[in-house]
């Protein structure tokens, strides 16, 4: 492997890398632009000792006021790669996934125009599963290149199939696996191949305009129905919670803390949103701490009302007082 010496800063404050616009300072942090750095950057990492963590878009992540005791890496390989005769779409996973929709668009490819709604990386989508609207990364995605952490510590560079990452709504065995382990041994992927189909360039355009319509509100082409609800410029990560049935809106997340009565809720900086009550945002210079104390409230009201847990959408990063 070519020998590239890797930019890393000490002492990084992470809130201006997330969209949640909160987290503490890492006690180093370094930009991978390319995949080779991105396994230089593990590797350096597993040398150290160090915990590590991949941040692609910050999107979907609330880092704690503490920081993280470790290597943050931000992910910033971006080159993608067009196969046309076999309409497959390759990206390393830190392209924006609204630039993979719209490469894959440009080349007459149709599939992945919901990507143009989701905020982030592309190697975030894989690993959350991310969806809009009923469309799923899992319904594109081919194969992952990805470097894990064996047993004893040494990295491997291997391939994975649809199939290996056992999705489920907003979830993959790559996400339980981040969850169960610990942060000297998180998988990280490195490129990704989309299975997309040829299709005519009004036939794109058309889908593609459904969902950016979806992300900037209004009404639903064609008819007189609104789009659901999206935040435009709150400092958010998304939902935060998951729906407990994803086939079932009458147990949708967001239904049911509006049943609890969480719409307005304040904890600080932090706000449930009057719009929609499972995006809670940083309205005011809300602190990690806040956002985490107003998402265990609205929990606890959801379950003392419904009997439901709640599970997180967003993910929690570092560490926060219960
Ligand atoms: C306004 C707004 C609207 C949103 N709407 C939607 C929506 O409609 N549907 C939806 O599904 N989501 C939505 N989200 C959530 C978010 O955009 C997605 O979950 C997105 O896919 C996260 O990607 P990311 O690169 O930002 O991930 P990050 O937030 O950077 O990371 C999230 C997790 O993914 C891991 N990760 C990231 N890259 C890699 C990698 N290369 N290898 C291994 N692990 C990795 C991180 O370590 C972390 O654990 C929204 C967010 C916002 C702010």
């Amino acid at each position: 492997m070519t020998e590239i010496k890797l930019d890393i800063q000490p002492n990084v404050l992470l809130r201006d890398y997330t969209t949640m616009k909160v987290g503490g300072k890492a006690d180093e942090l370094v930009v991978a632009h390319s995949t080779v750095e991105l396994v230089q950057a593990i590797s350096y990492a597993l040398e150290h000792k160090l915990p590590y963590f991949i941040l692609g878009g910050g999107s979907n992540v609330i880092i704690s006021d503490r920081g993280f005791r470790g290597l943050v890496i931000k992910n910033e390989a971006r080159e993608v790669l067009i196969d046309e005769q076999h309409s497959i779409v390759q990206a390393d996973s830190g392209v924006p996934s609204g630039k993979v929709a719209s490469m894959a668009a440009s080349a007459g490819l149709s599939g992945a125009e919901y990507l143009f709604g989701i905020p982030g990386s592309i190697g975030g989508a894989v690993y959350g599963n991310a969806g809009l609207r009923g469309h799923e990364t899992k319904d594109i995605v081919k194969d992952v290149v990805m470097m894990l952490v064996k047993d004893d510590g040494k990295p491997v560079i291997v391939k994975k199939s649809r199939e290996w990452f056992e999705y489920q709504y907003r979830d993959s065995l790559l996400k339980q696996m981040s969850r169960n382990g610990d942060n000297n041994q998180r998988p990280v992927i490195l490129t990704v191949r989309l299975q997309l189909y040829p299709a005519r360039q009004e036939v794109i355009m058309e889908r593609t305009r459904e969902f950016l319509g979806h992300r900037r509100g209004g009404t639903i082409a064609g008819t007189d129905q609104q789009h659901a609800w999206q935040p435009t410029g709150l400092r958010c990560a998304g939902c935060i919670f998951r729906n407990p049935d994803p086939t079932d809106p009458e147990r949708a997340a967001g239904k049911l803390l509006d049943m609890a009565g969480v719409k307005r809720m304040t904890v600080g900086g932090a706000a449930v949103a009057k719009e929609h009550a499972n995006y809670i945002y940083n309205k005011n210079n809300a602190t990690a701490q806040d956002l985490f104390t107003l998402i265990q409230q609205a929990r606890a009201k959801v379950k003392a009302q419904a009997d439901v847990d709640l599970a997180l959408e967003v993910e929690l990063v570092g560490e926060f007082d219960e």
